[in-house]
C-alpha cells in the first residue's frame, strides 16, 4: 500500500510556523483578496483563503464584485492596490466572467505584489531559469509536499497531465530545477498510458478521473491535484485512488492533498512579498 502524502498535516505545520512568526512582528502582511461573481466553488476558495490568512496572522481584505463588473473597474481596483502602501498581496480569484479578459487583469498586477506568480514577469523569470518574485502556489505546494517525505527528483521522469498556466506550465519548469527529466501530456497527447507507464512521479491536472492503475508503473510517485465535485456530488480527484494506492508507493489523497499546501503556500508567498517589500529586494 502507498504512503499517503499528508497535504493536510504539513499545511497545519507551516501555519503553526507562520503564526508564531508573525505573533513577534508588529506589523502584519496583508492580502487582497478579488471575487468576481457568485461562482458557489470560487466562494469556498477565497473564503478558506481568509480564514486562513486570519487565523496566523495575515490581514486580508476580499473584494467582491457582481459579475457585471466591467473590466475597467477592476483594472482601476488593481491600479489602486498596486499604489496602496498596506496591501502586500493581490490575488484575482479565477475563472472571470467571459466579458473580462483574464490576461488584462493578470498583466497589470505589480509583480512585487503578485502572490500567484502568473505574471508575465515573474512567469518569464521562472521560465528564463531565473527566480521570480515568488513561485505559483500549487507547484509550490507539490514541490514541498514532495520534499516532505524526502522524495528526490534528479533524474526520475516526471509525467505532467494538463498545460495550464496555473499548474501544468509552471510545474514543468520547477521539475526541470529539480534536474527531472519531464514529459507534459494534455488532451491531443496519443497513447497517454504508454507515456504515463514509464513515469517515476506522475502529476494529474486534467479535472476528470483519467488515471487508472493500469496505466502506471508500480512504485510510482502519484500526485493529484485534480479536483471536481462527480454526478452523485462527492469531492473526486484525476486519480482511482482505490486501485492506484495498492501498486503507487506515494500517492496524494483528494481531498487532504494538493489543496491544502496550496493555501499553505499562499500564505508562505503574502508572507515573503510582505518581506521583499519591506527590505525593497529588487525586482
Ligand atoms: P485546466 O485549465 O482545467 O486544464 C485541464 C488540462 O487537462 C488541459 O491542459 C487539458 O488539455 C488537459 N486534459 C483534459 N482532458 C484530458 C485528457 N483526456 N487527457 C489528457 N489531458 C487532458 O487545468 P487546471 O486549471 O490546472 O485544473 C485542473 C484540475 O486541477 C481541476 O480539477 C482543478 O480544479 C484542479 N486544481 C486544483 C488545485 C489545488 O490546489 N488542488 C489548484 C489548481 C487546479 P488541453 O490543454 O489540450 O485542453
Amino acid at each position: 500500500m502507498a504512503t499517503i502524502l499528508n497535504g493536510k498535516k504539513l499545511k497545519e505545520k507551516i501555519l503553526t510556523e507562520l503564526k508564531k512568526k508573525l505573533d513577534g512582528c508588529e506589523k502584519k502582511p496583508s492580502l487582497a483578496v478579488i471575487l468576481v461573481g457568485d461562482n458557489p466553488a470560487s466562494q469556498i476558495y477565497v473564503n478558506n483563503k481568509r480564514k486562513t490568512a486570519e487565523i496566523i496572522g495575515i490581514k486580508s481584505n476580499v473584494i467582491k464584485y457582481p459579475k457585471t463588473v466591467t473590466e475597467d473597474e477592476l483594472l482601476n481596483k488593481i491600479h489602486e492596490l498596486n499604489k496602496d502602501e498596506n496591501t502586500n498581496a493581490i490575488l484575482v480569484q479565477l475563472p472571470l466572467p467571459e466579458h473580462i479578459s483574464k490576461e488584462n487583469v493578470i498583466n497589470i498586477i505589480d509583480p512585487r505584489k503578485d502572490v500567484d506568480g502568473f505574471t508575465p514577469y515573474n512567469f518569464g523569470k521562472l521560465f528564463s531559469g531565473e527566480k521570480p518574485y515568488v513561485y505559483p502556489c500549487t507547484p509550490k505546494g507539490i514541490l514541498l509536499l514532495l520534499e516532505e517525505y524526502n522524495i528526490n527528483l534528479e533524474g526520475k521522469h516526471v509525467v505532467i497531465v494538463g498545460r495550464s498556466n496555473i499548474v501544468g506550465k509552471p510545474m514543468l519548469q520547477m521539475m526541470l530545477n529539480q534536474n527531472a527529466t519531464v514529459t507534459i501530456c494534455h488532451s491531443y497527447t496519443k497513447n497517454l498510458s504508454e507515456i504515463t507507464k514509464t513515469a517515476d512521479v506522475l502529476i494529474s491536472a486534467v479535472g476528470e478521473n483519467i488515471i487508472e492503475e493500469k496505466m502506471l508503473k508500480t512504485g510510482c510517485v502519484v500526485v493529484d491535484v485534480g479536483i471536481f465535485k462527480d454526478s452523485t456530488g462527492r469531492t473526486r480527484g484525476d486519480v482511482d485512488f482505490e486501485n492506484v494506492s495498492k501498486i503507487a508507493s506515494y500517492i496524494s489523497p483528494v481531498p487532504g492533498g494538493v489543496g491544502p499546501m496550496t493555501i499553505a503556500s499562499l500564505m508562505l508567498n503574502t508572507i515573503e512579498l510582505f518581506e521583499k517589500q519591506n527590505t525593497k529586494t529588487p525586482l
